[in-house]
């Protein structure tokens, strides 16, 4: 897809701060450090607008991207970040979980992990929850520069058993370096927004 605008609009800490214009909304989720940033800025032609390794545990807010007007990227906390105090814990799991479960706007997750590791509790977790409430799942696996590409399937496959992938969930390889999956991500965005 050609992204002609796209801008940081709030940084919510709580429904009331929600846009009202009823776009259609995507949710990225991912642990600390797994690339969510970069992937953001990759799919939105700007390099500084989703930040770049802000401290970890920080950021307590669901981020708001506007993108061509069309559709709002919703970037969540970054999880598993151990040193991130019970209570901050805690409240996070409450917005998400409000969020995840009661917003109407929201089509679909993409759930990052990287792709060198098996995806770690807190991922199969996180899965497990967008199932339970009936939320469909993109996965990434980021950093795919990380790794040859002829090795792409054996850690998909990890991934995808790991996660226990269920139908019609997809899995895409990308990297931030090189923009790989970046048109990929686009399509399987698009066909999900128009089926
Ligand atoms: P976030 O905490 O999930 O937002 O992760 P960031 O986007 O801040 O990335 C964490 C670190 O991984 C940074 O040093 C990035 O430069 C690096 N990184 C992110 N994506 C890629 C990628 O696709 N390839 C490589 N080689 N490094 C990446």
């Amino acid at each position: 897809m050609k992204v002609t605008s796209s801008e940081f609009i709030i940084s919510a800490v709580g429904p009331k701060q929600y846009p009202e214009d009823g776009l259609h909304e995507i949710a990225l989720v991912g642990r600390s450090n797994v690339g969510k940033s970069s992937l953001l800025n990759k799919m939105m032609n700007r390099k500084g607008l989703a930040r770049i390794s802000s401290r970890p545990g920080k950021t307590q807010t669901l981020n708001y991207f506007r993108v061509n007007n069309m559709l709002y990227f919703v970037d969540f906390p970054g999880y598993g970040y151990a040193k991130v105090a019970k209570t901050i814990k805690e409240q996070w799991g409450k917005m998400i979980e409000g969020y995840l479960k009661n917003r109407q706007e929201l089509r679909f997750v993409i759930q990052l992990v990287d792709i060198r590791h098996a995806p770690s509790k807190d991922d199969i977790a996180m899965y497990d929850w967008c199932k339970q409430i009936g939320i469909p799942t993109v996965v990434v696996a980021t950093k795919g520069d990380k790794i040859a590409r002829g090795r792409w399937l054996q850690h998909t496959k990890v991934i995808r058993q790991s996660l226990r992938l269920r139908g019609d969930d997809t899995i895409i390889v990308f990297s931030s370096e090189t923009g790989q999956g970046k048109d990929e991500l686009w399509g399987e965005i698009l066909r999900r927004l128009r089926g």
